[in-house]
């Protein structure tokens, strides 16, 4: 039986725990980094070696794979003076699964070929239940033979794989993906403020949104979230108005104006400057049950 391939996963927030322990669980020989170590304790009594910069991590594997924040976070990972990339050997494939710029996305692309490595943007569709449970979607940008060889890694962490173009398209698609979604979920905590304070029965009128032509798998899933207030994050509002942002200036760059994401951006951003940032993106709502 051919053996597994040995992999470095980099970023143990939210996504990434579970990710990484769905790589374990599958027998990949793993090394884990993290920024604040402590989020890498639960990995390492379940067998996963355990390295102290990403420099160190990405030694000796196969494939590394990426899941931060944000682009600075993206770069401190990959090119800061203990990155990945100064631990690589030539050879190693080396993927994104963060939601990114698709301009910094090509920037580390070309890096990663000048060390000598395939590079993949893989970014995921799913939240936390979906991480958990191995049901992400990849939305993949790189050549067709990278993906394969990331394959059976993506296997253990989702249900579906989409190869979506050359390098960059996966990240632009998940950009355009998390545009909607945002959208989507402001529309939707608009039309809850509305609900509640028409005085129709709640219950009767989420029925009919779920169900009728609004009823999205986000539309779904958080207007119980939004009923209960419980805000414990699966997507944080501040990496969701991050999306926003990211979408908004790729469609800039194309002579486009995202004004439904401008709205959504304004109306996330008063809920963090409220001190919301970490809650779920959910909580938005709160800005429109305030007057
Ligand atoms: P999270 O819980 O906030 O985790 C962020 C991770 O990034 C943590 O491990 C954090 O380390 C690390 N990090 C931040 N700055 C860093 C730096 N400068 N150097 C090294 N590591 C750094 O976020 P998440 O929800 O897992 O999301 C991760 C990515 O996936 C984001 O790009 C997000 O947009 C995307 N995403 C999220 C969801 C979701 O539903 N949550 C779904 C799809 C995609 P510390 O622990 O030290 O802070």
């Amino acid at each position: 039986m051919k053996a597994q391939p040995r992999i470095a996963f980099l970023g143990l927030g939210i996504m990434g725990i579970a990710m990484a322990r769905r790589l374990l669980d599958a027998g990949f020989p793993l090394t884990v980094f993290n920024r604040s170590a402590d989020k890498a304790r639960p990995l390492a009594g379940a067998g996963a070696r355990v390295a102290s910069t990403p420099r160190e991590a990405a030694g000796a594997v196969d494939m590394v794979i990426g899941m931060v924040t944000d682009d600075p976070a993206s770069r401190e990972l990959w090119l800061g003076a203990n990155g990945a990339l100064a631990g690589v050997a030539r050879g190693t494939l080396l993927i994104e699964s963060s939601t990114l710029s698709t301009e910094w996305v090509r920037e580390l692309g070309a890096a990663a070929a000048a060390a000598g490595c395939e590079f993949l943007d893989a970014p995921v569709s799913g939240s936390k239940p979906q991480a958990i449970a191995g049901e992400l979607n990849f939305l993949v940008g790189g050549s067709a033979e990278a993906v394969e060889k990331a394959r059976p890694a993506f296997a253990a962490m989702g249900r579906s794989v989409v190869h979506a173009g050359p390098s960059g398209s996966g990240a632009l698609l998940k950009l355009i993906n998390n545009f909607m979604t945002g959208v989507q979920m402001v529309s939707l905590a608009e039309a809850m403020a509305l609900i509640e304070k028409s005085g129709l029965d709640q219950a009767r009128a989420l029925e009919v949104l779920t169900t009728g032509a609004p009823g999205s798998p986000i539309v779904k899933t958080t207007s119980a979230r939004m009923t209960a207030r419980d805000y414990t994050p699966n997507f944080q509002l501040q990496l969701a108005a991050k999306d926003l942002r990211y979408a908004m200036a790729e469609a800039e760059r194309r002579g486009l104006t995202l004004s439904t994401a401008a709205a959504a951006f304004e109306i996330m951003n008063r809920g963090i400057q409220g001190g919301r940032g970490a809650q779920d993106f959910s909580s938005v709502i709160e800005e429109f049950r305030k007057g």
